[in-house]
């Protein structure tokens, strides 16, 4: 299994498998991030993306997820950058999905 080096805001550097990385790729062009959960501590983690990583992703399957505006969580923000809350959002109702 590909293991992959991150790091949590609460517990220092963490490894993950590639399974408990969601990739996200923002509609409007703010970039890509990756969120994901820390095995340690429980919380939700969200970091922008280097086109490495992406690269890195790409190379072993996973695909980023595309969010393509208006999306529904973002009616009422104008020009709101993804925030933070938003990736944590995105990332539970995933969860929920399956
Ligand atoms: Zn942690």
């Amino acid at each position: 299994m590909v293991r992959v080096k991150s790091r949590c805001s609460k517990c220092g550097e963490v490894t993950l498998s590639m399974e408990d990385i969601i990739l996200v790729e923002h509609g409007d062009g703010e970039g890509t991030f990756y969120t994901f959960r820390c095995d340690v501590c429980d919380e939700f983690q969200a970091y922008p993306a280097d086109s490495r990583f992406i690269d890195f992703m790409g190379m072993n399957g996973m695909e980023s997820i595309i969010l393509k505006a208006p999306i529904e969580y973002k009616e009422g923000r104008e020009k709101d950058p993804l925030s933070w809350d938003d990736l944590l959002d995105l990332h539970l109702q995933l969860q929920e999905e399956g």
